[in-house]
């Protein structure tokens, strides 16, 4: 049982929402933020947690998870997905529909809600499929599932192919309110395992050309336009992708769009083995054999210049979000497979705080950039009283020292699947205290 109430005391709060970058307390009582200030005192009975040199921010929110369960728990479950959204940093997460059964009736989403109040450790909002078992065939009953507690739609891992059933999806995403979240890839063009360029033809795997996410980015944005629906294009991986939605912003059309730590810090060059993250100054980690599996996702790591014209696309403010995609897949899946045969997929919700840190230090953003992007706009997105310490808003909140080194091993994560090249290297970012509704969740 957590205490009535908690004083996080001494921390640097980082509250985008209120204009707060200042040393504060925040007092914590009943679940919801109770004051936050200079030298409050701690109420008789309160929880003090010491955040000297932390930094306290609203709960990061994710819109962008793979829970795996039901049907693939071997992957991860309810419980360790949500204990790893916990441990970094994250109050809130959407679950993506690709489980099995999909997430594509009220049913099933009645089921998946029920194992949430069981196990979950964090608020999971579900995410639809646009068809029926995400085959593309048949468009789900938008409307009962909006009603049903989906926060939107999508049947990411394939694209929506059938462009009539992707019109009518955007469609009831106007008149919902509720984003059509895109996974964008012409699957006749993306038949390979890595970004197709220098580096594909020279280890010799099968490449994914850019084109192949941009042709569908264009043909999204086109229905959208046509539909006044609401599109999100999801983990936008190419600098011509994101110009395209910049473009389409500044056109009126409705478009909101993430990116993923993993496209901003990683290129092609680690299926080679490089371990230096891009675009910051960290130190390198050691090389690792060339066609490693567990730099396999989808989208692939592209190539260094896009990096950097993503990153250049997330401070002008074109990308509204930063989500992870975390997807974790067992060791047979990944290591125990070779490159091509291997299953796509990051784990990503505990990496995703040091590596935003990292770019912080190499001064691309500001901690301010970084929770608004990770907590105040995903809030946004969802259109959720979230993302804000404001007095009288719920206590989701998450203390983190952005200085502490630690190593990535398979015991210190809380994700029940490792598969991530970060492992061995040293980050350093760390969750210290994390509150659900004035709850801890998290705390070492
Ligand atoms: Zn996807």
């Amino acid at each position: 049982m957590s205490p009535r109430s908690i004083l996080v005391r001494g921390g640097h709060v980082v509250d985008p929402a209120n204009g707060r970058d200042d040393l504060a307390d925040v007092l914590v009582r009943d679940g919801m933020v109770a004051e936050v200030g200079p030298s409050l005192s701690a109420p008789v009975g309160a929880d003090v947690f010491d955040a000297t040199g932390l930094v306290v921010a609203p709960g990061l929110i994710d819109v962008h998870v793979h829970l795996r369960e039901p049907g693939f728990e071997a992957k991860e479950t309810i419980a360790t997905g949500t204990a790893a959204a916990a441990a970094g940093g994250f109050t809130t997460i959407c679950c993506m529909p690709n489980t099995r059964p999909a997430l594509d009736s009220v049913e099933v989403l009645e089921d998946l809600k029920a194992r949430v109040r069981r196990d979950g450790r964090v608020r999971v909002h579900p995410v639809a499929a646009i068809t029926k078992g995400r085959e593309g065939r048949e468009a789900v009953d938008f409307a009962a599932l909006a009603a049903a507690g989906a926060v939107g739609f999508s049947d990411d891992g394939d694209t929506t192919a059938d462009s009539a059933i992707m019109r009518r999806a955007l469609e009831a995403s106007r008149d919902l309110n509720r984003p059509v979240m895109v996974h964008c890839e012409d699957k006749a063009l993306a038949v390979g395992a890595m970004h197709e360029g220098g580096v594909s033809e020279r280890l010799g795997i099968p490449g994914i050309p850019a084109e192949a996410e941009e042709i569908i980015v264009a043909r999204d944005l086109m229905l959208a336009r046509l539909t006044r629906g609401w599109l999100h294009v999801c983990h936008v991986s190419t600098g011509r992708g994101i110009d395209l939605v910049r473009r389409a912003k500044a056109d009126g059309v409705r478009v909101t769009a993430e990116v993923m730590p993993h496209h901003l810090a990683m290129s092609d060059g680690w299926v080679v083995g490089e371990r230096t993250l891009l675009n910051v100054d960290e130190p390198a980690g050691t090389p690792a054999p060339a066609g490693d599996p567990d730099t396999k996702v989808n989208p692939p790591l592209r190539t260094p210049e896009d990096t950097w014209l993503l990153l250049a696309a997330l401070q002008e403010g074109i990308f509204d979000v930063v989500a992870t995609d975390h997807a974790p897949h067992a060791s047979p899946e990944k290591q125990g497979s070779p490159y091509d045969r291997a299953a796509f997929g990051l784990s990503g919700l505990e990496f995703a705080l040091p590596l935003m840190l990292a770019l912080v230090r190499a001064g691309h953003l500001s901690l301010t950039d970084v929770v608004r992007r990770l907590s105040l706009e995903p809030a946004r997105l969802l259109r959720v009283p979230l993302g804000d310490l404001a007095p009288g808003r719920t206590a989701d909140l998450v203390a983190f020292d952005p200085e502490e080194r630690w190593v990535v091993t398979p015991e210190r994560l809380q994700t029940k699947s490792a598969n991530t090249p970060l492992l061995g290297m040293e980050l350093r970012g760390r969750a210290k205290l994390t509150l659900v509704g004035g709850e801890e969740r998290h705390r070492e």
